[in-house]
C-alpha cells in the first residue's frame, strides 16, 4: 500500500504583484469565539466591495494590460491595422477612465469567486443569530453598481423554455465561494461579456493529443477557430487535463483572469498544476503567425498566452481554451483583520497615448452613407478587403431579437421595412445613455449570430451593408457576392470612444419594448470600419482561418 501524501493541486509561488487600496475598517472587527480570534464582517462590507469592484472594472483596466496595448504602438513589426486598433483601445480606455461611459457596451455577466477563511464570519450587526447569505450581500452590490452606473442589463430570465425576459438588474450574478483555512476573505470580481464568454471552450480530447506534433496541429486549428469576435488582442489561456470537465473550465476562468500566473513551472508526482512556459512561447509565436492580428490583420492576435497542465484520468483529456478580451475586466479584493482592500486599477490610461504620439496608420476612405444605397455600394466596390473606411451619415442598429422579428414579418409575407434596405445595418445594443450625452457606450456585437438572416434579407434587397465585429460564415460571403453586398468589421472593444467621438444622435426606430435590443437610428461621424467581405466573394479572414494541418482529434 502506498503512503498517504497530500499535495494541493494549486500551489502559488512568488510575490503577489497586486497593488492594494485600503477601503477602511468599517464593519470589520476581531472577536473571541470558541477560544480563538475570529474576524467578523458585516454583510454591508461585501455589498460595498462588490459595488465598488463592478464600478471600477467597468471603467478601468490593469496597468499591465494598458502596457501591452502601448507596446503594440511602439513595435515596428506591428501592422498599421494592429496599431490603429491598439490606439483606439487606448483612447477608449482614457475616455472610460473618466467614470461616465463604461469601456465596453457589454458590461457583462457579474461573476464573483470567493475564498473564505474558516475564521472569517459574516454576521449581521442587527441580529447576530440571523443566517447571512454572502451571495445575497454580494449580489446587492452588483445590483447597485449596474443600477447606478451607465451600464447595460444583459441577463435574460427564462420564463418558459422559449420565452425570456430581461431581468432589468443584470442579476443574477454568478457567485462561487469556497471555504479555506485562515481568517481572510479573498475575492475576484469578473465582468465577462457575452462575446468573450462564448470563446471559453471545452474539448474532450484523448491521449492522442499529447505529443508535440499532434498538439501543435490541433492548436493551429483551435486558435484560428477562436476568430476575432471576442475583440482581440486576447489574453489567451489553455488548460490541458483536469480531473473533470468543470475542473478544467474553472481553472481556465482563473487563468484568463491572471489568477494562476504564479504556479510552479514543473509538474510533480502528486499531480500539482504547473505553467508550461515553453509551450506558452510556442503558442504565442503561433498566434502571431496566423496573421489575424489585432482584429484586421497583423501580429497581435494575442497579448500573451498562459498554458496550464493539470492531472487527468487516463481515459479522458479535457482541454479548455479561452480568452480574456479587450475588456479585460478582472479585479481582486480582500478582507482581513485590518479591513477591506481592493486592487488598484489604472486611472490614467491617457499617459500611454502620449508615449506613442506621432505614429500614424494612414488615412481612411471616407464614405457618405447618406447617399443612396447604390452609390454607397459603388464606392465600397472600388476598394479591396482590409481597407479602412470612415462612415458619416445615418445607420440603423438592430441585433438578435430585432432580426428574429424582421424574419417573422418576412415569413408572414409582410416584407421588410425600407430602413433595412436604405441604410447600413450596425449590429449592436447600447449601454445606458449618460445624462447630457448623445449616446451610451455603443460598440458592435458579434456578427456571426446574424449570419443566417443575411441570405434571406439580401435577396429582398436588404442588409446589403452590415457592420459588426468578428468573422462571418460562408453563407454571408455567398450572399454578398450574389446580391452585391458588403460586411464591414467595426473594431470590437472601444465602445466608449465610439459613443463620445463618433455617434452624434440616437433615437428608437422600432420595438422600444426590447430595451437595448430595440431597432435604433444613429447618426455617425467618421465611424471607423474595415471592409471584411466584399461583393466579389472575398473574405478578409478566410485565408487567415485556414489551418496548416488537419487537427488530429475533434473538438
Ligand atoms: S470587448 Fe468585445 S468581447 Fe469583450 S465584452 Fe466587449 S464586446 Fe464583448
Amino acid at each position: 500500500m502506498p503512503d498517504f501524501e497530500y499535495e494541493p493541486l494549486i500551489q502559488h509561488e512568488g510575490e503577489d504583484p497586486t497593488e492594494w487600496e485600503h477601503l477602511g475598517q468599517d464593519g470589520v472587527r476581531v472577536e473571541q469565539a470558541l477560544g480563538q480570534e475570529v474576524v467578523v464582517v458585516d454583510p454591508a462590507v461585501l455589498t460595498r466591495l462588490a459595488a465598488r469592484a463592478f464600478t471600477d472594472v467597468s471603467h478601468l483596466l490593469r496597468t499591465r494590460h494598458l502596457e501591452k496595448l502601448a507596446r503594440i504602438l511602439e513595435d515596428p513589426e506591428a501592422s498599421p491595422n494592429d496599431r490603429f486598433v491598439a490606439r483606439d483601445l487606448l483612447r477608449n480606455a482614457a475616455i472610460a477612465a473618466a467614470g461616465v461611459l463604461p469601456g465596453c457596451q457589454d458590461t457583462g455577466t457579474a461573476a464573483i469567486v470567493g475564498k473564505k477563511g474558516q475564521r472569517m464570519w459574516t454576521l449581521s450587526p442587527g441580529d447576530r443569530s440571523a443566517i447571512v447569505d454572502d451571495a445575497e450581500a454580494l449580489s446587492r452590490g452588483v445590483f447597485k453598481s449596474y443600477a447606478e452606473g451607465n451600464l447595460r442589463y444583459s441577463q435574460l430570465a427564462p420564463l418558459t423554455m422559449f420565452e425570456e425576459k430581461n431581468t432589468g438588474t443584470n442579476l443574477p450574478a454568478q457567485v462561487d465561494i469556497s471555504a479555506v483555512q485562515g481568517d481572510e476573505y479573498e475575492l475576484l470580481f469578473v465582468a465577462k461579456g457575452g462575446g468573450s464568454a462564448n470563446k471559453m471552450m471545452l474539448f474532450q480530447e484523448t491521449k492522442a493529443l499529447l505529443n508535440p506534433k499532434s498538439f501543435e496541429a490541433w492548436l493551429d486549428g483551435a486558435i484560428r477557430k477562436l476568430g476575432t469576435s471576442a475583440c482581440p488582442p486576447y489574453h489567451l489561456a489553455l488548460v490541458v487535463g483536469g480531473t473533470s470537465a468543470e475542473a478544467t473550465m474553472k481553472t481556465l476562468k482563473l487563468a484568463t483572469a491572471g489568477e494562476l500566473d504564479d504556479l510552479p513551472a514543473t509538474g510533480s508526482k502528486g499531480g500539482r498544476a504547473f505553467r508550461d512556459r515553453e509551450w506558452e512561447e510556442r503558442i504565442w509565436r503561433l498566434t502571431r503567425e496566423t496573421g489575424i492580428g489585432a482584429q484586421f490583420g497583423g501580429k497581435y492576435f494575442c497579448h500573451d498566452v498562459r498554458v496550464i497542465r493539470l492531472p487527468r484520468h487516463g481515459a479522458s483529456c479535457p482541454v479548455g481554451l479561452g480568452v480574456s478580451c479587450s475588456a479585460d475586466r478582472n479585479v481582486r479584493a480582500r478582507i482581513d483583520r485590518t479591513g477591506a482592500w481592493i486592487e488598484k486599477l489604472d486611472r490614467h490610461p491617457e499617459r500611454f497615448l502620449l508615449r506613442s504620439e506621432g505614429q500614424g496608420e494612414g488615412a481612411p476612405v471616407k464614405v457618405d452613407i447618406d447617399r443612396p444605397m447604390c452609390e454607397v455600394l459603388a464606392t465600397l466596390t472600388k476598394y479591396p478587403v482590409g481597407t479602412r473606411v470612415a462612415f458619416t451619415g445615418t445607420m440603423v442598429v438592430a441585433r438578435d431579437i430585432a432580426h428574429a422579428k424582421l424574419a417573422e414579418r418576412l415569413e408572414k409575407g409582410q416584407g421588410l421595412p425600407d430602413y433595412v434596405k436604405d441604410k447600413p445595418i450596425y449590429y449592436a445594443g447600447p449601454a445606458k445613455t449618460p445624462k447630457g450625452m448623445a449616446s451610451g457606450s455603443f460598440g458592435p456585437t458579434t456578427a456571426g449570430r446574424m449570419d443566417s438572416y443575411v441570405p434571406r434579407f439580401a435577396a429582398e434587397g436588404a442588409s446589403l451593408v452590415t457592420l459588426a465585429k468578428g468573422n462571418r460564415g460562408p453563407e454571408v460571403t455567398k450572399a454578398c457576392k450574389e446580391h452585391g453586398g458588403f460586411y464591414l468589421g467595426s473594431i470590437g472593444g472601444p465602445a466608449a470612444r465610439l459613443a463620445q467621438d463618433c455617434i452624434k444622435e440616437v433615437s428608437v426606430l422600432e420595438y422600444p419594448e426590447l430595451g437595448m435590443e430595440a431597432v435604433w437610428r444613429i447618426r455617425v461621424e467618421d465611424f471607423p470600419a474595415f471592409i471584411v467581405v466584399d461583393d466579389k466573394g472575398n473574405d478578409f479572414y478566410a485565408p487567415l482561418m485556414k489551418t496548416k494541418a488537419l487537427p488530429v482529434a475533434g473538438g
